[in-house]
């Protein structure tokens, strides 16, 4: 649940109520401060915590830009969580600001990083993703033998 007043802080990107509470979105598996920069979520998809410890324990991940943690998101660990992104979502028609969204970082910043950290743009290893899915269709299963 999110107050007005709560939700009027979120869009508003107002860094007067980050030390009041974080928010966490359901979607994204994200949470932030009220101030990050984000794109608003939907108002049903967002859980607010006043302990800002909550959230991880929650299984949710901090935010890229925001670090609602007061701490850097390690470039690996971010890595990883797109990469999750990518494999959950590799059926979809994905876009480089899709993915900037669901992984809440900028698109070029997104890019750089990745590529840093894998060698490989987001769209190389969207398509590596699919090649492996499609090979994967083609093998031949139990049924068709039978
Ligand atoms: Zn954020």
């Amino acid at each position: 649940m999110v107050t007005d007043t709560e939700w009027k802080a979120i869009i508003e990107n107002n860094p007067s109520y980050d030390d009041q509470f974080r928010y966490a979105v359901k979607t994204i598996k994200i949470f932030c401060r009220p101030s990050c920069p984000s794109r608003p979520p939907k108002r049903e998809n967002i859980t607010v915590y006043y302990d800002f410890t909550e959230p991880e324990k929650d299984g949710f991940r901090p935010c890229k830009r925001c670090q609602p943690n007061g701490k850097p998101v390690d470039d690996t660990l971010w890595v990883e969580e797109i990469d999750t992104i990518l494999q959950e979502q590799y059926a979809e028609n994905l876009t480089l600001k899709e993915l900037a969204y669901l992984a809440h970082g900028s698109e070029s910043h997104l890019r750089h990083v990745f590529k840093k950290v894998t060698q490989k743009t987001p769209s190389q290893r969207l398509l590596d993703i699919r090649l492996t899915a499609a090979k994967k269709a083609l093998l031949p299963s139990d049924k068709t033998i039978s």
